[in-house]
């Protein structure tokens, strides 16, 4: 509910892009063109549609930017557009979940993302709809002003599946940690594995900035001078050693804000010092850095 309420009060903040208006305008003329051709209406050129004309138009849309929130909560989608299907009488033989693509359209089918999406709102509608009718979920692609229809089983076994995935889990996920990924996880202080990774050679130390686990040796609030000792993984889960390995380093602003903090309030434990810049023997931190108290977080800690 929570990120349905945030999801919902953020408004969308479009750019105005001057250059793209001729695209965004064949975009509304083909997209008005295949709405048109749903009303039974044959072809007729836009800029002579009378209101009579637009009404009909109109009575065949049943809903448009319309959302759908399973009845559990769940599953949320938001639809472009809910049409009629009419039949050759212009009578409605069920329902046509639209959604508008302004991409490049398949050349022979739906790709499988697509598919599942105009599915997924095709079952969200049945399913909050009991007694609906026949309802089919279309790709309307303005670009060539083609209709493509999402046929197949239903996604919504899969889609609670992945809801459930997403869920908070006791144990954390297997860590895979590699240069592109652990370079810039914000979650360094709380994992144990990138650490562990460093020793093991399957992560690279990093040569102007590199991130350390140590313990304050010495520390001046005034000056921000400190003095640490490394402290090298034992094990996988966070579990630390001492060693002889120690370094000076210079603190100043955020990072210095952050370590007289942590010494002011007591805290005596392993600190992690994220992306600490090298300068010969010595390290510095400033704005860009962290400095946390090093946390492993080997199992859920939610109430
Ligand atoms: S630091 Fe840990 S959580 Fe972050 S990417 Fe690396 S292995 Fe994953």
């Amino acid at each position: 509910t929570l990120e349905r309420d945030i999801f919902l009060a953020t408004p969308r903040h479009p750019r105005w892009k001057d250059e793209m208006i001729t695209k965004a305008h064949d975009g509304l003329v083909g997209a008005l063109n295949i709405l048109f051709s749903k009303s039974n209406m044959g072809k007729v050129g836009l800029s002579e549609v009378s209101v009579a004309q637009w009404k009909q138009v109109q009575s065949i849309v049943l809903a448009n930017e319309g959302t759908l929130v399973s009845e559990c909560g769940r599953l949320m989608g938001r639809l472009d557009l809910l049409v009629a299907d009419l039949d050759e009488n212009g009578d409605s033989k069920g329902w046509i979940v639209a959604d508008l693509k302004t991409g490049n359209p398949p050349k022979q089918k739906l790709n499988e993302k697509v598919s599942r999406q105009l599915r997924f709102y095709r079952d969200l509608l049945k399913a909050i709809n009991p007694d609906h009718p026949p309802v089919y979920a279309e790709g309307w692609y303005s670009s060539n002003q083609t209709i493509h229809r999402a046929d197949g089983p239903s996604v919504l076994d899969e889609a609670f599946a992945a809801w459930e995935g997403m869920r908070p889990t006791e144990e954390p996920l297997e860590g895979t940690p590699g240069d592109v990924q652990c370079g810039f996880c914000e979650w360094k202080a709380w994992c144990p594995i990138w650490w562990a990774a460093r020793r093991d050679g399957t992560l690279s130390p990093g040569s102007m900035f590199r991130d350390e686990v140590v313990r304050a040796v010495r520390f001046d609030r005034e000056s921000g001078a400190a003095l640490f000792e490394r402290m090298p993984p034992l094990g996988d889960e966070g579990e630390l050693a001492h060693s002889d390995h120690r370094f000076g380093a210079i603190l100043r602003d955020q990072a210095l804000d952050q370590m007289r903090e942590l010494m002011d309030s007591g805290y005596e434990g392993a600190i992690f010092l994220g992306s600490v810049r090298v300068d010969g023997k010595i390290v510095h931190l400033g704005d860009w850095c962290e400095v946390l108290p090093w946390t492993p977080l080997l199992k859920s800690i939610r109430e």
